[in-house]
């Protein structure tokens, strides 16, 4: 099994759905990255940043699922980042009602020693130059995948883009797809984005479920229909860190193999939907994965005569 970086948010949010309203409770893009690659028994260090408000049970909780924290900084004076937001009743799209850097504003990442050779870089959602700092200290890595969101490139777009051209793969949504390439069309703002660095781009459609593109090749993953979802909160990064993590799992990076991973990110996220926040991802057993993943086999598979 390959190591793998992860830098993202740790973070408070605070989420509306039509189901219900919660406080502060845990999120952040490596939180919900971390859990995904967990389930893959994946060797991963979390790199982030949270304040003194922060509560030491949740860093233990990501120690127990075999993260290693010695990347994330406590700034004890520091308040942890701030996330609030509120969906609407579609469930697929949201307004970002508060987004407070708070310590992530003077954060500059160190990744520890003993994972500067890792295979696999998943640079989830913050600052891109942070991003951009973690790429600078890892030694050789085979894989680097770059999650981001509209947010970054309202407020950062040169950077990011300077980041997007250091990337293999990207992971984005539709809408994000749509704001960096100019273009309406997936197929077309893919072939944008390739022009910009990576040679993979994985467009997420939340329940709509994701298509990778690569050169002409194209693959999709449905997100499995189900009949209660509760807070799609964290699902694009649930995505990502089992896409990522079953890659580090299996250290093959071809497109056939990204194919299974992202089924495998799509059969996670659709677990991360059904609880607020982190909840079901705490609790998720290896057997209710394989289980789903089987779901999944027979939502698409089909005999067809074809002459
Ligand atoms: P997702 O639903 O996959 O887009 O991820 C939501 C998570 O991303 C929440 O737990 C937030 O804490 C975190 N988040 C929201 N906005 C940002 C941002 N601008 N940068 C980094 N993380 C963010």
């Amino acid at each position: 099994m390959s190591k793998l970086v992860i830098v993202g948010t740790v973070a408070f949010d605070a989420i509306e759905t039509p189901f219900g309203k919660t406080d502060k409770i845990l999120g952040g893009a490596a939180t919900y990255i971390g859990l995904a690659a967990s389930q893959f028994n994946a060797d991963g260090a979390i790199v982030s940043v949270v304040g003194g408000d922060f509560p030491q049970e949740d860093i233990t909780m990501l120690q127990n699922k075999g993260m290693n924290v010695e990347g994330l900084e406590i700034v004890k004076e520091g308040k942890t980042f701030f996330w609030s937001g509120k969906y609407h009743n579609d469930m697929n799209t949201r307004d970002t009602l508060a987004t407070e850097l708070n310590v992530l504003e003077t954060f500059s990442p160190v990744v520890p020693d003993a994972y500067k050779d890792a295979e696999v870089v998943m640079l989830g959602n913050l600052h891109p130059m942070v991003q951009m700092g973690v790429i600078d200290q890892m030694n050789d890595p085979k894989l680097v995948v770059l999650d981001t969101m509209n947010f970054w490139m309202d407020i950062a777009l040169d950077d990011l883009k300077k980041v997007i051209a250091k990337v293999d793969v990207i992971t984005i949504n539709d809408e994000e797809a749509r704001q960096l390439s100019g273009e309406y069309s997936l197929v077309n703002a893919a072939k944008k984005i390739f022009t910009m660095g990576p040679k993979y781009v994985v467009i997420k459609k939340g329940e709509h479920g994701a298509l990778i593109f690569h050169k002409d090749q194209m693959f999709f993953a449905p997100a499995l229909p189900l009949a209660e979802v509760f807070d799609p909160t964290g699902a694009g990064d649930t995505f990502a860190g089992g896409f990522t993590g079953y890659l580090a799992k299996t250290g093959d990076y071809s497109f056939e193999n990204m194919k299974r991973a992202i089924i495998h990110g799509s059969c996670l996220a659709s677990f991360c939907v059904e609880k607020f926040g982190t909840e079901r991802m705490q609790d998720l057993k290896r057997e209710e994965v394989n289980k789903r993943l089987h779901q999944f086999k027979s939502l698409t598979q089909f005999d067809i005569q074809l002459t």
